[in-house]
């Protein structure tokens, strides 16, 4: 009745406040963590589907926290999408990944981008700044827009992306096929890469509707001559079937784990 009614109003109150205050206190954390340098970039491995040949590496930023330890991306991306902290910690990634790419051997890095990021004025020209003072050309970097919102024709974010490819940077849509980076997408978006969401490869090769879709957006790329690459790919019957399928580049567990820089040098000691 009404008594509970309160009650549970209550209960989903003090919920709210303890959001509240776990986001102020990432926030805070956050924060201190970009200028004292507690954030770390690891880097996974992206191969061509004979999957030995080495063809980029995708940063992935890791928060060592004092106290609670490693936190992953997942806790604090959207918390950080929520201020002008995730522009701070998208320039240090940016500068970070520019300052390893001579040491990471490939000719290009994988950043991840907002569209949150996308939608700051200054977010291209703020970008150009930084490849300049790093001395890397926009055509060695590929950002990959992971997507929570719907990215519409005639904003500043496309015309952030619109810019950022007049210097040679490619864009991927990252995790296509979730949320809203679906077929829509493929029009009016200007893009260069679809990186298959790891959702459709991990019931591969058992899930027929799976294996459908995977060879359809292959297919698709192969048409609009883009590159196809399948994400979170863990088995070798996975990696089987995205060959056959005809995807060009593997990224996964069973290739290479995301690993911070200094690891490979010391195991290649
Ligand atoms: P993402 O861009 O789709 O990155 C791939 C995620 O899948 C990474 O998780 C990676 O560690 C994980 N992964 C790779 N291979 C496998 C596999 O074979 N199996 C499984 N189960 N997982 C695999 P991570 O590092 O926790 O990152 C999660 C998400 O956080 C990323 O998804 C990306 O959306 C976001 N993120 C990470 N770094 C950044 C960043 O610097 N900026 C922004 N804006 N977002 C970032
Ligand atoms: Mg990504
Ligand atoms: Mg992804
Ligand atoms: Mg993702």
């Amino acid at each position: 009745g009404k008594k509970e009614g309160r009650a549970a109003t209550v209960a989903f109150e003090s919920e709210l406040m303890a959001d509240e205050r776990h986001k102020r206190f990432v926030e805070r954390d956050l924060r201190a963590a970009i200028l004292l340098n507690e954030l770390e970039l690891h880097y996974q491995p992206i191969f061509a589907v004979d999957g030995t040949t080495l063809i980029s590496h995708e940063a992935l930023v890791r928060w060592q926290h004092p106290v609670r330890g490693q936190v992953p991306p997942g806790d604090f991306i959207g918390i950080a999408e929520q201020s002008d902290l995730i522009d701070k910690l998208g320039d240090w990634v940016l500068r970070r990944a520019c300052a390893d790419l001579a040491a990471l051997g490939t000719p290009h890095v994988g950043i991840n981008v907002s569209v949150v990021q996308l939608r700051r004025g200054d977010f291209a020209e703020r970008f150009a700044d930084i490849l300049l003072e790093a001395g890397i050309s926009g055509s060695q970097i590929v950002i990959e827009i992971t997507e929570s919102l719907p990215l519409k024709s005639g904003t500043v974010e496309l015309s952030n992306i619109e810019a950022l490819r007049a210097l040679g940077v490619r864009v991927a849509i990252d995790d296509f096929g979730s949320g809203f980076a679906s077929l829509e997408y493929l029009r009016g978006f200007p893009f260069d890469i679809i990186k298959i969401d790891r959702s459709y490869v991990a019931n591969l090769p058992d899930s027929l509707i799976d294996g459908l879709i995977v060879s359809s957006i292959a297919k698709i790329a192969q048409s609009l001559e883009v590159e196809v690459i399948a994400e979170g790919v863990e088995t070798a019957e996975q990696l089987e079937f995205l060959r056959h399928a005809g995807v060009t580049a593997l990224q996964g567990y069973l290739l290479a784990r995301p690993e911070p820089l200094r690891s490979r040098f010391a195991s290649a000691a």
